[in-house]
């Protein structure tokens, strides 16, 4: 769910920086904009890769509670991160409910907090490696 909020909200920045123009140009030329869609856009890749382990983990039916952990953990701290800086590139319009940025980011809020918050994720993950 998280990773699906994340991937929405980037989407619809990428293509509102091709056609916003400020500055005679469209916000995605600038590299304050590009970075961002850079560092989202790799966390939230990373993000689908920790959850195809986990997957992949659990269907071995193998012991999955630490990649499943880092998987919850860092998804849906990376989909917040990409929800906020969704907002960020859409500018105040990010934040009216002319565009569905805003629901994404109050919808994501919760994923990081509901199904075990990220505190007692890393206390799981710390739990599993300690133990190995
Ligand atoms: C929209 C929504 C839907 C939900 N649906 C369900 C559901 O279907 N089924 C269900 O069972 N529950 C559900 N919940 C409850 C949800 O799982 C809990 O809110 C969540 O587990 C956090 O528990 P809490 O709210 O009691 O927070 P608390 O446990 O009071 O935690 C408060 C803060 O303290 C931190 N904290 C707590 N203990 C520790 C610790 N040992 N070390 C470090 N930090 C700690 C937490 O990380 C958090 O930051 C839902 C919650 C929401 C908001």
């Amino acid at each position: 769910m998280a990773l699906g909020i994340g991937l929405a909200a980037i989407d619809l920045a990428k293509r509102y920086a091709k056609e916003r123009m400020q500055f005679e140009e469209p916000i995605a030329a600038k590299q304050a904009i590009q970075f961002m869609i850079a560092d989202n856009c790799t966390r939230l890749e990373a993000a689908r890769l920790l959850l195809l382990r986990a997957a992949f983990t659990k269907d071995r039916k193998r012991h999955y509670a630490g990649e499943a952990s880092m998987a919850k953990l860092y998804a849906t701290e990376a989909a917040n991160r990409a929800c906020y800086d969704a907002m960020q590139i859409l500018g105040g319009y990010g934040y009216t409910r002319d565009f569905p940025v805003e629901r994404y980011y109050r919808d994501v809020r919760v994923t990081s907090i509901y199904e075990g918050t990220s505190e007692i994720q890393r206390i799981i993950i710390a739990r599993e490696l300690l133990k190995q």
